[in-house]
């Protein structure tokens, strides 16, 4: 595909994941199995906490951790003082064990972002995600925080992770499958950042229970170590592409030893009512 068609990682995504799917059911093996192997870990399953008021946003928090999750993704990208106060009220009741990102989805400046930072409480333990748009900012905000920083938009090839490890840039990715080009190249990201000491997340930005299966298992062959969380992309959806044997329990999930990526496509997509009832209501 790439000697043919130069970048265009999302529409290549679709036919690599097909293929591992394919490889996987032709020779009777899971394809976490093909990717490098399983770990034993039940995947933790990382909430996703929308910008909102701050105590309402550390209620959504207690709601995701009564469901049993243990990471959570605070979103910010306001005023540098009501950032502060929806990241010090999401981590208030913060528990051992429990990991936060705050993600900013490049929606700061350089100086907001100092200015957030000088303005939260001493001592407060979370990861910071995308805090600007573009390189030079966030890499000119890594050379004046200790704040560890972790990059998911700008982690979208090989030649943008080797420039992170190069720079020094950050201390870990959210690798997005699609935008990366699939499990082929989310395979290779894997190997360099685990080589390089760099934690990483798996995600896409939405996605259907196929997507959900190929993030399930590049995941599940992470070392335990390395890994932070993973994002459940079918909250956001209502379409049904694919019937999949992976469920979310107590907040974490389990690649199925299932041959391919143990999913049955559909003939025709159907409709989840229910998800979209949900969806609106959070909205
Ligand atoms: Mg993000």
């Amino acid at each position: 595909m790439d000697a043919a068609l130069v970048g265009h990682e999302h529409a290549k995504t679709p036919l690599d994941i097909t293929c591992w799917d394919i490889f996987g059911k032709s020779v009777g093996m899971p394809v976490c199995d093909l990717l490098g192997g399983r770990t034993n870990r039940a995947l933790p399953i990382i909430s996703s906490i929308y910008m909102g008021d701050p105590d309402d946003m550390r209620k959504r928090v207690a709601e995701h951790r009564a469901m049993g999750y243990l990471g959570h993704s605070v979103k910010i990208g306001g005023d540098p003082a009501d950032d502060a106060a929806r990241i010090a009220a999401s981590l208030a009741d913060k528990r051992p064990g429990e990991f936060f990102l705050v993600d900013a989805n490049g929606g700061m400046t350089v100086e907001t972002a100092l200015r957030m930072l000088r303005l939260l409480p001493n001592g407060l333990d979370f990861v910071l995600e995308a805090p600007c748009a573009t390189w030079r900012e966030c890499v000119s905000l890594r050379r004046r925080t200790d704040v560890p920083i972790i990059f998911d938009e700008l982690a979208i090839n090989d030649a943008a992770i080797i420039q992170m490890i190069a720079d020094g840039a950050v201390e870990g990715i959210g690798l997005k499958v699609s935008k990366n080009g699939g499990l082929t190249k989310g395979r290779r990201a894997r190997d360099f950042c685990i080589a390089a000491g760099m934690t990483i997340s798996v995600q896409d930005t939405v996605g259907t229970d196929i997507s959900f299966a190929g993030v399930v298992h590049l995941v599940q062959t992470v070392p335990e170590k390395y890994l932070r969380c993973i994002l459940e992309v079918r909250d956001l959806v209502t379409v049904k592409a694919a019937d999949s044997e992976l469920r979310v329990v107590n907040g974490r999930v389990t690649a199925s030893d299932s041959p391919g990526l143990g999913i049955t496509p559909l003939a025709h997509s159907t409709v989840l009512h229910e998800r979209r009832q949900a969806i609106a209501l959070a909205a």
